[in-house]
């Protein structure tokens, strides 16, 4: 019999690609929704890539919002595990942590009391390098699953926070009832190619330097992982019952944004793609008028590595070079998008 998995957030960049993966792995992926209106955009994103056309029958839409109670419960039943991948994610961070915090920690916990009440205890939650990274840490320093974002620290944005405690709250409730077996992915920011052109903020500073739409870069790194790469621990995870009861840093290498700007100018020598690092002062100008500008004013120079080497050896994930998902990222950018 088939395997039915509920995917939330399917209108997501990262699920959209997850629901693609198990449909052509064989599982039927009942996805959530905010509005069914757009059950067609994912419908439409995932077909072409489809192995067996048949199995787009095996896809099915329910409408839940993270905010609300509704329609949890319901769907839930006939399912054997759930990917929540559903968190707000916008480009930028919002007046009040709150607006973050509480559809983030809420919604993770609707996730994991409704599966619990209908005897489902399988639990992939899609958390973030955002989780792992913001802390006391020394320059050049590793990072691997045991740290954990310090939710106090001048680092930590609203978007920290939010993943932060939406992962704590989890690993929380899984403490206080044991038959829950949960796995988080925690992903740097995620690159490579999207399924279609509603890829979230997650492309955005890829297209930011793309598109040339600043004069300087600011000094500012990430960890950075390909699409298909994140979609493939998830589908690890739940193939993979070892795997509970641990996270998973999902990063191909830790890149400073520069950086990302020269292999952007580099493969497009005549786009206007700017290389010029940004001076602080200006930056801390900007940032007096522009939000996403002030979100990496304590990052700035910071450069860490992460050690995502479980993920290597326990998930056999050959995590695909940074360099390539810029690249993927940045050709199909140019293929929608005009300069
Ligand atoms: P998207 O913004 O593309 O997807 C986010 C999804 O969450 C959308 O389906 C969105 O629905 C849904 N969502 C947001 N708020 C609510 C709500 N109140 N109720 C119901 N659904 C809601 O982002 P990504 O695909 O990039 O991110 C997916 C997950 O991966 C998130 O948990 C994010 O934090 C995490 N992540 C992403 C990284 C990245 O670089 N992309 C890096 C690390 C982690 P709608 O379409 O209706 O807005």
């Amino acid at each position: 019999m088939t395997e039915t998995v509920l995917l939330t957030g399917v209108t997501g960049f990262i699920a959209k690609r997850i629901a693609l993966d198990l449909l052509n792995a064989g599982y039927a992926v009942r996805g959530s929704l905010r509005s069914i209106k757009r059950a067609d955009e994912v419908r439409d994103a995932v077909r072409p890539h489809i192995k067996d056309p048949v199995s787009l029958d095996h896809l099915s839409f329910v409408e839940l919002d993270l905010t609300h109670d509704g329609g949890w419960d319901e769907a839930m039943i006939g399912i054997s595990a759930v990917l929540h991948t559903a968190s707000p994610f916008p480009m930028t961070q919002p007046k009040s942590d709150e607006d973050l915090i509480r559809p983030a920690v809420d919604g993770a916990l609707r996730a994991l009391r409704a599966a619990r009440n209908a005897g489902v205890t399988r639990i992939i939650l899609t958390s973030s390098m955002a989780a792992v990274m913001n802390k006391e840490l020394a320059q050049g320093a590793t990072v691997n699953e045991a740290d954990w974002t310090d939710v106090n620290h001048p680092t930590a944005t609203a978007y920290d926070k939010s993943k932060t405690l939406a992962e704590k709250a989890a690993w929380d409730f899984v403490a206080d009832h044991p038959e829950m077996r949960l796995t988080t992915v925690n992903p740097g920011l995620v690159a490579g190619i999207p399924l279609d052109v509603k890829y979230g903020t997650s492309l955005g500073l890829i297209e930011r330097f793309f598109l040339g739409s600043d004069p300087a870069v600011p000094d500012f790194g990430l960890p950075l992982v390909d699409v298909i790469d994140v979609s493939a621990m998830h589908l690890e995870a739940l193939k993979r019952p070892e795997t509970a009861g641990k996270r998973y840093c999902a990063s191909a290498g830790f890149i400073a944004a520069p950086e990302i700007a020269r292999i952007l100018k580099e493969a497009y020598p005549n786009r206007k793609i700017a290389t010029r690092v940004a001076p602080k002062w200006l930056l801390r100008i900007l940032a007096l008028m522009d939000p996403s500008v002030r979100s990496v004013l304590p990052t700035l120079g910071r450069l860490l590595e992460v050690d995502a080497s479980r993920a290597t050896t326990e998930m056999e994930i050959d995590f695909i070079p940074v360099r390539d998902s810029i690249l993927a990222s940045a050709s199909y950018i140019a293929s929608v998008k005009q300069a």
